[in-house]
């Protein structure tokens, strides 16, 4: 099979490699549509600390069912299927106290990082993930779209962590796929108004078409237009998907007195946030950062993708080949792409 492997920050090979073996408890899945992601970015910049080269990266796919392990039950050649990345290890300490997404042990069985990854003509799915993460695409759902079902599981996950009431004004920081996608949930959620930050006007744009009831420029002075908005106050929910010190900060200012402040987006290892400690003390925000998945927030993502309650497929920008992953990963590098859809 061709397989696209990650070498060192800057090298992607394209190479032949064999079809992956798999064990009693596995599946072998034919990818079809294989989303490009910022962690495939980073890694492709940077690597990845779980990373140990040459790896095949990905972690966003869909497929159909090319072998089955004689020991899996309730799936078969030929079906078509999506997975999460990973799966808990259900006996760990935060397993066993319900927080099945801090898992311990998720490191263990992580598709494109300890696990070969999806940016390949097949992937192997782990029992773990086979017994707990692993789903037939519901009619009417296309490949690509059920590619989103393990970011967008992430979203559910903040979204749940937000706990936004009805009519609640909520403002997202980000307009990337996860703040697009944090956008529609919000709705979704009953939001009654969603504001929507960003600095580039055609990420701001999409925001709009996917239902953002109004859009800012992130450069000018975001706070103010927020307060504007709600009699000086500040949103009831702000939900940070930039991933960056400085939205960090402004999340919390942007946030009313006993709002929540959901700091979903992951900054660069090793920084560090300056926060108004007042606004926090006196305003008695909640302020929740946010992590990965459940086995339930995948779930629930596959419900509302599949009954397009969140419409997944405008989010996809661009579509190539597998052997253009490097074309695609600088597309998302200089901002140009949403989600890049490969097919293997
Ligand atoms: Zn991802
Ligand atoms: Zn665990």
């Amino acid at each position: 099979m061709m397989a696209a492997r990650f070498y060192e920050p800057g090298v992607i090979r394209l190479e032949k490699m064999e079809i992956p073996e798999i064990s009693s408890d596995e599946l072998l899945v034919r990818n079809h549509a294989v989303l490009t992601c910022g962690t495939d970015l980073k890694m492709y910049l940077r690597g990845h600390r779980l990373a140990r080269p040459p790896l095949i990266i990905g972690h966003e796919f869909a497929g159909t069912i090319e072998k089955v392990g004689k020991d899996v039950r309730n799936f078969e050649v030929g079906m078509n299927v999506v997975s999460a990345n990973s799966a808990p290890c259900m006996s760990c300490y935060y397993c066993r106290i319900g927080k099945h997404n801090l898992c311990d042990r998720l490191d263990e069985v992580l598709i494109g990082f300890s696990s070969p990854g999806a940016y390949a003509e097949y992937v192997r799915l782990p029992d773990r993930i086979v017994r707990q993460n692993t789903y037939r695409i519901p009619e009417g759902l296309s490949f690509e779209e059920a590619a989103f079902l393990e970011p967008f599981a992430c979203v559910v996950h903040g979204g749940e962590l937000a706990n936004i009431s009805p009519g609640d004004l909520v403002f997202v920081i980000g307009a990337g796929p996860i703040g697009l996608l944090h956008t529609q949930l919000a709705k979704a959620h009953g939001a009654g108004t969603v504001v929507v930050a960003d600095t580039s006007p055609d990420r701001l744009r999409m925001a709009g078409e996917l239902g953002a009831d109004k859009t800012l420029n992130a450069t000018e002075d975001p706070v103010r237009e927020v307060k504007g908005l709600s009699d000086g106050r500040g949103a009831d929910i702000v939900i940070e998907a930039a991933g960056k010190p400085e939205t960090w900060h402004l999340a919390v200012q942007a946030t009313r007195k006993g709002g929540t402040t959901v700091l979903f987006g992951g900054c660069p290892s090793g920084s560090t946030a300056s926060i108004d400690t007042e606004a926090v003390h006196y305003g008695e925000l909640t302020l929740r950062g946010a992590f990965h998945h459940t086995p339930r927030d995948v779930f629930r993502a596959l419900q509302l993708i599949s009954s397009h309650q969140v419409n997944v497929a405008p989010l996809i920008t661009h579509r190539m080949p597998l052997s253009d992953v490097e074309k695609a990963l600088r597309l998302m590098q200089n901002g140009k792409a949403i989600k890049v859809a490969l097919s293997p």
